[in-house]
């Protein structure tokens, strides 16, 4: 089961509805919803990867 940080709850939570996407960077991630207040969740890599995603993670969201 993905994981990934709500904003609005401030807490890490299930992804709920998980879906993989491809970031512009041809890099893989998965974009749900949180299950407690429905703000949407995006976590880097994709939902059964095992791969972690290096160093180089950042929070999305905070770009235009
Ligand atoms: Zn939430």
């Amino acid at each position: 089961m993905a994981t990934g940080y709500c904003v609005k709850c401030k807490a890490s939570r299930e992804i709920a509805d998980p879906k993989a996407i491809t970031m512009k960077n041809g890099r893989p991630a998965t974009e749900g919803r949180c299950p407690v207040c429905g703000t949407r969740i995006f976590k880097i890599g994709a939902p059964e990867s095992g791969t972690p995603p290096g160093p180089g993670e950042a929070p999305a969201g905070g770009r235009p």
